[in-house]
């Protein structure tokens, strides 16, 4: 199971990533969580995307897709991974579609998790509410105008991949504002589809 899962932040990737991992026996390769260990640990890959990363710019396309072709030949991902954070740009889609392809793996699907976006800025402007109610940080990635511009973000970078994995008919929606359970389930149904298409 081979799937890359797109979706704008507060849209649950995170908590549909960790129900697929468990179920599929697969793993989740964040490019962000793989930048920011290069980060920490002062690699070469590190110190040329720390800065880059501070200032909210994206890393080179080349560096990140080095650092995913390396990272999908290792053991735990042999059995399928869930990409998350990448592709971001088409040239990154270019590059994974021609890397998947020398390494003779096949993507089985893109999943995107839409979002009302009045309702998701409703949810995270909730959840930044509580936390500051009950004592606790309010994530500084939770400020209202800065989830705008993620979520700005988020949507030039879908422009570019939808027409391109839909034209390999790879491409589909789920409705991330409904609850946990039927998200799940319309994944499940995704890719259950996908498996009988394979075979
Ligand atoms: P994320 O945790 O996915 O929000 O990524 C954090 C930061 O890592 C981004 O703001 C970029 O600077 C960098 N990054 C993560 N993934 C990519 C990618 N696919 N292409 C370029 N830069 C990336």
């Amino acid at each position: 199971m081979r799937l890359i899962l797109l979706g704008p932040p507060g849209a649950g990737k995170g908590t549909q990533s960790e129900r697929l991992v468990t179920a599929h026996g697969i793993v989740q390769l964040s490019t962000g969580d793989m930048l920011r260990a290069a980060v920490a640990a002062g690699t070469p890959v590190g110190l040329e995307a720390k800065d880059l990363m501070a200032r909210g710019e994206l890393v080179p396309d080349e560096v990140v897709v080095k650092i995913v072709a390396d990272r999908v030949e290792e053991p735990d991902a042999k059995n399928g991974f869930i990409l998350d954070g990448f592709p971001r740009t088409l040239r990154q889609a270019e590059a994974l579609e021609s890397m998947l392809a020398q390494k003779g793996i096949k993507l089985d699907s893109v999943i995107e998790l839409s979002v009302d976006e009045d309702a998701l800025l409703e949810r995270v402007e909730r959840r930044a509410r509580e936390a500051a109610a009950a004592g606790k940080a309010v994530r500084s990635d939770d400020a209202p105008e800065v989830v705008r511009k993620r979520i700005g973000d988020y949507k030039s970078v879908t422009a570019q991949l939808k027409p391109f994995y839909s034209e390999r008919g790879l491409f589909a929606v789920v409705d991330g504002m409904a609850p946990i359970e039927n998200v799940t389930a319309a994944i499940d149904g995704i890719l259950a589809d996908t498996r009988a298409s394979a075979s």
